[in-house]
């Protein structure tokens, strides 16, 4: 029996938590998880709270059921946090994870360092979905919980493309497409489709864009005002940074948006040499070794000219190797 089945089997009442800004690996983990739950124990009180999930993501079973105001008063039995690297990440419903009776983390990040009672943290898996599959009992897995989990495959995996990739998580994938699930319909409509206006932020992200460390970075930024002007809100400015880093010649690709003056939420992804994770951990951020954020304060030059020095170094490095 697994850690998670093994807490399950108590009973009580459940809530279900992940990362601020919930994205398809988020959602995805999280959606199966409560569904399970449900499942597994029929008539337990199972909560799913999160801050507000894309529209895109609305033929999940469980959508409408997402909470994304806190209402509960007592506390939960046990919190489980699916895909958040730590406690802060979980934003205001952290709240819940204090106060309740158990919990466990099941998660993929390498910045994990096991924030929970029990902590189940595979930086090797390509996603949190592919942490959450090995958990539950196949026989559980029904359509439903299966076109969650290959939802949040595909985002994190860029659709099975990024080097997370491994042969476990083609397996997986195919044993969830056995089900039945309409995979093509949901790498389309949730990964590739783009509004005409979210193609047109990307268009002029792009435009801008400026390479340095000849050619080997490049770095795009978006201003609030910039974002009023198309009429977008963050979550419209997904893939952006995944353009950059496929552009010939480029080694790490940095794209940032500005929260509030000075403020950037930052994003990085990387090809071959560059661990990024290490990078925004520094800048107190987080992720992977080729996909990692963080949120940097002053002006777009001095971001740009902090992380480079990160960036140079760890290239410099390599280049030394060679
Ligand atoms: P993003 O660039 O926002 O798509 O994030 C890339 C990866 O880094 C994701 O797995 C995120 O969960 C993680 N990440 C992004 N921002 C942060 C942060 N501020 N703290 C910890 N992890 C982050
Ligand atoms: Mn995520
Ligand atoms: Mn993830």
């Amino acid at each position: 029996m697994t850690k998670l089945e093994e807490m399950l089997e108590h009973g009580g009442s459940v809530v279900i938590l992940g990362h601020v800004n919930p994205d398809g690996d988020c959602a995805g983990s999280c959606l199966a998880m409560y569904n399970y739950a449900k499942k597994k124990n029929p008539g337990t009180y199972v909560r799913l709270y999160l801050q507000p999930v894309p529209g895109k993501f609305s033929y999940l079973k469980g959508y409408d059921e997402i909470q994304s105001e806190m209402q509960e008063e007592n506390p939960f039995d046990l919190c489980i946090c699916l895909d958040c690297s730590d406690r802060e990440r979980l934003g205001q419903f952290g709240e819940y994870f204090d106060k309740a009776g158990q919990s466990i983390c099941i998660d993929h990040h390498i910045t994990n360092q096991g924030y929970a009672q029990a902590n189940v943290i595979d930086a090797q898996a390509s996603s949190s979905c592919e942490v959450l599959y090995g958990q539950l009992r196949p026989d559980m897995i029904d359509k439903d919980i299966a076109a969650c989990l290959y939802t949040g495959m595909v985002h994190d995996t860029g659709v099975f493309r990024y080097s997370c990739t491994s042969a476990r998580t083609m397996e997986i994938a195919g044993r969830l497409m056995a089900m039945g699930i309409d995979f093509t319909k949901i790498i389309d409509d949730t990964f590739f489709r783009k509004t005409y206006l979210q193609s047109q932020i990307l268009g002029r992200a792009l435009m801008e864009s400026i390479r340095f460390m000849d050619g080997r970075c490049i770095f795009t930024v978006i201003k609030k005002q910039d974002m009023a002007f198309y009429g977008v809100d963050n979550k419209d400015l997904d893939g952006i940074v995944d353009q950059l880093r496929t552009i010939e010649g480029v080694e790490c690709a940095i794209f940032m948006y500005e929260t509030d003056p000075h403020i950037y939420k930052v994003s990085m992804r990387s090809n071959d040499l560059v661990n990024v994770s290490k990078i925004a951990a520094y800048f107190g951020g987080g992720g992977h070794v080729r996909a990692a954020g963080c949120t940097m304060s002053g002006s777009v030059h001095d971001v740009v000219n902090n992380l480079s020095e990160h960036i140079e170094k760890q290239l410099s490095l390599e280049d030394a190797n060679v």
